[in-house]
This record gives C-alpha cells, structure tokens and sequence, in this order.
C-alpha cells in the first residue's frame, strides 16, 4: 500500500468479499442476493463493487435510478438490475438498458404497460413493490385486484417479484412494528399469488433484516450498508469490516496564539498556545459542517484531533496540540478502527449519510 499523498477514499474489496460471505451464511443457500449498489455504491464506486460481486456470483443488484443502472450496462455487468425508484421519462433508457422497473403506483405502472406496448416488449421484466406501513412508495394491499386486472393478458410484461420494505429493523424498542410488516406482507404475496396464478420471487428484508428478522427471508434479501461493512449495531460491526477509508495529509501546520482565532467567522478562539492542522478535504468532500466545531474528529497516528472551527468547501483544520506530527503526514478521517459509522455519530448522523456524502472528487484508491 503506497503512503497517503492526497485525500483518497481507499476501498478494499477484499473486504467487500468477506461482508458478502458473511451475510450469505446468515441465510438459506437458495435464497438469492440481492446487492444494492445506488448512490455509487454507498459513496465507493458502482463499477467496481458490482464486477467484484458480479464474480463472487451475486444474484441481483439494485439502484435507485435508472441512470445509475446505465451506469453499470456501460461497464459490462450483466446480472439483473432492478431501479428501485424509475420514472417514466427514463423508460426508454431503462428498457434499452434491460434494467427491471420497480413499480409501485397505478400512474407508473400504466406508463410502463404503455410504453411496453408501444415498444412491442415481450415479456419484460418487472417488480411490483407494496406499502406494508414505510409509508414511501407502494401500491395498497388493496390494490391487488387492480392490480391483476390491468397485467392480466398483457404478454408485454412478466411480473417477476413482490417487494415491500421495512421501517425499522435496527430498532428493537421498533420489534412488533417489524412483525405486522412481516404479517402484511405475507398477506399481500399470499393473496396476489392466489388471483395472479403465478408464483413469483418475494424479497423484504434489507441489512438489518437479515441480521435481526432472517426468518422473514422470502426468496431473495437486499443488502447495502452491510456488504459496505456495516450492521447498525455493535455485535454486527465487529464481524463486518468497513470497505471503504477516508485519508488525507497534513497540507500545514499552525502555532495558535491565545486570543487568536482559526478559520471562517473566526469561528474559534484560541484560550492557550495551540497546534492546528490545515486538512485538504472540505464540505465539498463530503465532511459537511456539521462536523465543524468540535463535533468531528480524525485521527493521526492514533490519536483523536478535534476539528476546530467551521468546516471550508475545501479545508478542515484539527487541533493538533501535543501530537507528534508534520506537515505530510497521513490522516486517517473514518476507516477500519475509527469507522465511519462512529465519525457519523459524533455529529449526529448515520453511516449511510457519511458514505453516500463523499464526493466525486475524491479518487478512488483500490485494494484487492
Ligand atoms: C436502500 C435500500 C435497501 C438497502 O438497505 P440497507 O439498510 O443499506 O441494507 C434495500 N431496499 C430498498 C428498497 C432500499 O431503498
């Protein structure tokens, strides 16, 4: 591994293997996988993730848009994508690419029936996706004979699964809500089996379903930040292991005299002689404001350096009073002992928002 020169977000993929492992034997072997790769893959890179869950032979993959699935077609990945979250106007996009609707509305399911007939499709892939008390995309238990009525005889389409997704399966205070979203759905897949007369693939449970609620597995399971090396909790933090690190170097350091101030709106005061760090990543790298302030910190050669100040597009300065350290120097800002997900909650947000926050202009460094 080469000395940190600049800001990088190192990815291991060895990593991404072993989370992958780890999540697969929580479940049956013939329940599929689905990996979610939306949002760059949680902040790492699409591509990337996909080939190497694409070789470890991985089931399915899901994204949030359709251009994200475009994305992955343009790279060579040929396992089903479904987009989660499709409209209308990509759907020409979307069909050209075979990525798989997630419908979830009679407004985007007749689009999709009507551009399906007017494209002469046969048998098109598609996902039906219910409302089991998320309250954010779905169709309505009752909506099922509707539902039917309109595909019944539409050779265009092939409904391949039913999906719904849960609320809150990290939560345990959260269990019996967990429950009757278990009940509802296996209700709905029940009853549209009956009318539809065919079965089809049902999948629910997401990261945290599989850890806290793997009886409910269906056919198929969808993970995120767990393949990414996160479980929403300490127990299954320690058997994952994070994919991706934030690093960076001391660009400069500053002596800090009592009284004198550091950064933006002078937004902090120096009480004694201090040593500040000046760090090449800012707001626009994905370390937001929030973190300013005392609520941040990285490490460096082991130890916690406070962010001080407001965070910059660009900057971050560290107190770095009492650590050994120079300019050039590697910076650790989340990685495998100071996690993200523990970065995230000194500023009161979660992993997935850290994550998925890093921006484009971040290389992107690989381990295998
Ligand atoms: C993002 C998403 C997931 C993945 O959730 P994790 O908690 O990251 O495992 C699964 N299903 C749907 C519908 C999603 O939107």
């Amino acid at each position: 591994m080469p000395t940190t020169k600049e800001t990088i977000l190192e990815i291991n993929l060895s990593h991404l293997e072993h989370n992958y492992n780890y999540l697969k034997a929580l479940i049956k072997p013939e329940t599929k996988f689905l990996g979610v790769v939306k949002a760059f893959a949680y902040g790492s890179d699409a591509v990337k993730v996909a080939i190497k869950l694409e070789s470890l032979g991985i089931d399915y993959f899901a994204v949030a848009y359709t251009s994200e699935g475009v994305m992955l077609r343009e790279a060579g990945i040929e396992t089903p994508i479904l987009v989660l979250h499709p409209q209308a106007v990509n759907f020409d996009l979307l069909t050209l690419h075979h990525l798989e609707p997630n419908l979830y509305s009679f407004r985007i399911l007749k689009k999709f029936l009507d551009h399906a007939k007017q494209h002469r499709l046969k048998k098109y892939p598609i996902h039906l996706k219910f409302n089991t008390g998320l309250n954010r995309l779905g169709f309505a238990k009752e909506d099922i004979t509707a539902i039917v009525k309109s595909i019944t005889n539409r050779n265009e389409i092939n409904v391949v699964s039913l999906l719904s997704h849960l609320a809150a399966t990290e939560d345990v205070n959260e269990k019996e809500f967990t429950q009757s979203q278990i009940e509802s759905f296996t209700k709905i897949t029940n009853e549209f089996e009956l009318i539809h007369g065919n079965v089809v693939l049902k999948h629910l449970l997401n990261t945290s379903g599989i850890l806290n609620y793997s009886e409910a597995q269906f056919d198929m399971v969808r993970s995120g930040i767990g393949i990414y090396g996160f479980g929403n909790d300490a127990k299954f933090d320690k058997a994952l292991k994070p994919i991706a690190s934030l690093k960076t170097i001391i660009s400069q350091l500053h002596t800090i005299k009592p009284g004198e101030s550091v950064g933006y709106n002078r937004a902090y005061k120096a009480k004694k002689m201090q040593v500040t760090a000046t760090l090449p990543l800012g707001h626009a790298d994905g370390i937001g404001r929030h973190f300013g302030n005392g609520a941040g910190y990285v490490t460096i050669h082991g130890h916690k350096a406070e962010i001080v100040g407001n965070v910059c597009m660009d900057m971050i300065m560290v107190d770095v009073t009492g650590i050994e350290c120079k300019e050039g120097d590697e910076v650790i800002i989340f990685g495998e002992l100071n996690t993200a997900e523990m970065l995230a909650a000194s500023s009161n947000t979660i992993s997935y928002e850290l994550l998925t926050g890093i921006s484009q202009r971040v290389k992107r460094y690989f381990i295998d």
